[in-house]
């Protein structure tokens, strides 16, 4: 056999949504609502803090291993408060290259060849093949809306308790729970994590709590840590990820939460691959978070204040996707925005490429012929599934008034030629 084939633990994983996506949105001519990347900036004292950092010689080089002290220490005091527990800096918190790393580096340091790993579709799409590289089954189950409705917000998606309970077996080794949930924007409420946290410890499974869009839930909605609900803390990995939290998404500094006995079968991925995270983006995003620390709980605390703004884009969009005759599913929490095209009607039979899901054949259409970009949802869910979602596009609507007004005016003149 040729020296030059790829691993086996790589087949089939060759293809991925966002390197696709960036070479069908590279023309500027086209608005892009597709990649959860803002053209929004941080807030000023974000770059501020950058810019300090490396003004200091030594935040210039290597620093702790599984996290710059003063960015362990922050994010202790911050979830220390969020979760009501004393989180120990150094051996419950490991600081990693993005929420990718958290995911990554739980799946090869938990799971084994053999495993399974349940995952909830629509799911964010990396999930999948960090399954199947750590060798393992990943096991679908899709959010289902009660038969006969018809979604109007991502609260009417959830999950069959009896179908998740028949999902569990002995060779479980986690579930990945996602909320706020990317694509759907669902936020999981305690009732619903609770039938979760029951069948973990019935089956004695483990958690992998990814809660990136943690700070963005819309009024009314309430974010619960899987993690502190009774006998859950033990057993869970919580991710987040402070590029989602201050718009640096490129600033990739993200972590993981959980107890010492199963972070620190994470700290011997890191320590035997990355190693470490950029020390000045950690000192900087240590400052961040102690900023807004101290303002927990007020109006000019980012944590709260961020969600307002979002919110205001978010109704923007749906008010003017309805107004086309488009079926917006208004999202609970995060940045995202399905929506159901099939009232549109657009008959995509001519464009060829049969076997292709109707919304990858709406997207390509609708960015060539509208130049809009969006994403389509078969990319987040198993084959089984895909007839169940393949009317639905997801819009990120965390974007500059500027483009929003760009995609606006695209919605409003629609049905013109
Ligand atoms: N999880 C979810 C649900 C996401 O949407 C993303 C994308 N930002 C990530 C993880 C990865 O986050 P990061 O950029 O911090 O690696
Ligand atoms: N999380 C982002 C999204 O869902 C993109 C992640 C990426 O670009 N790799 O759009």
């Amino acid at each position: 056999m040729s020296r030059h084939t790829q691993a086996k633990r790589i087949e089939g994983l060759d293809r991925n949504i966002w390197v696709v996506f960036a070479g069908m949105t590279s023309n500027p001519s086209i608005v892009s609502l597709a990649q959860g990347k803002p053209d929004i900036p941080p807030p000023s004292y974000v770059k501020e803090a950058l810019a300090k950092a490396a003004a200091v010689d030594d935040l210039n080089q290597y620093t702790r291993g599984f996290g710059h002290p003063r960015l362990v220490k922050a994010l202790s005091q911050v979830y220390g408060k969020v979760c009501g527990r004393q989180i120990d800096p150094f051996k419950e918190i490991l600081v990693t290259v993005g929420a990718y790393g958290s995911l990554f580096n739980s799946m090869q340091g938990l799971v084994n060849e053999g495993d399974e790993v349940i995952i909830m579709e629509p799911y964010f799409d990396c999930y999948l093949p960090m399954v199947k590289m750590a060798g393992a089954k990943p096991v679908l189950i899709p959010l289902r809306v009660k038969s006969g409705k018809k979604p109007t917000t991502s609260a009417d998606w959830s999950l069959d308790p009896e179908e998740l309970s028949s999902k569990f077996n002995s060779k479980t080794k986690a579930i990945i729970l996602n909320t706020p949930n990317n694509p759907t924007g669902k936020v999981f409420t305690r009732e619903e994590l609770q039938m979760i946290a029951d069948l973990c410890i019935k089956h004695d499974t483990l958690c992998i709590s990814d809660e990136v869009y943690e700070w963005l839930v819309y009024k009314g909605r309430q974010h619960v840590k899987i993690a502190t609900l009774p006998g859950m803390w033990e057993r869970t990995i919580t991710v987040s990820s402070g590029g989602k939290i201050f718009c640096a998404t490129g600033w990739k500094i993200g972590w993981s939460i959980g107890p010492e006995h199963l972070i620190k079968h994470l700290q011997t991925i890191t320590q035997n691959s990355t190693f470490m995270c950029a020390t000045p983006l950690q000192e900087a995003m240590a400052e961040s978070l102690l900023h807004n620390f101290e303002l927990m709980d007020q109006p000019e605390c980012f944590f709260t204040s961020f969600p307002e703004e979002l919110k205001t884009k978010r109704d923007r969009l749906a008010a003017v996707l309805q107004e086309v005759g488009m079926t917006p599913i208004i999202p609970e929490g995060g940045f995202f925005m399905l929506v159901d095209v099939t009232s549109l009607n657009q008959d995509l039979s001519h464009t060829g490429d049969d076997g292709e899901a109707y919304d990858w054949k709406f997207v390509r259409w609708m960015i060539t012929e509208k130049k809009l970009a969006a994403i389509p949802i078969t990319s987040f869910v198993g084959d089984e599934s895909k007839k169940m979602f393949e009317k639905y596009i997801r819009f990120c609507f965390f974007r500059k008034d500027s483009t929003l007004d760009a995609a606006v005016d695209i919605f409003k003149n629609w049905n013109q030629s």
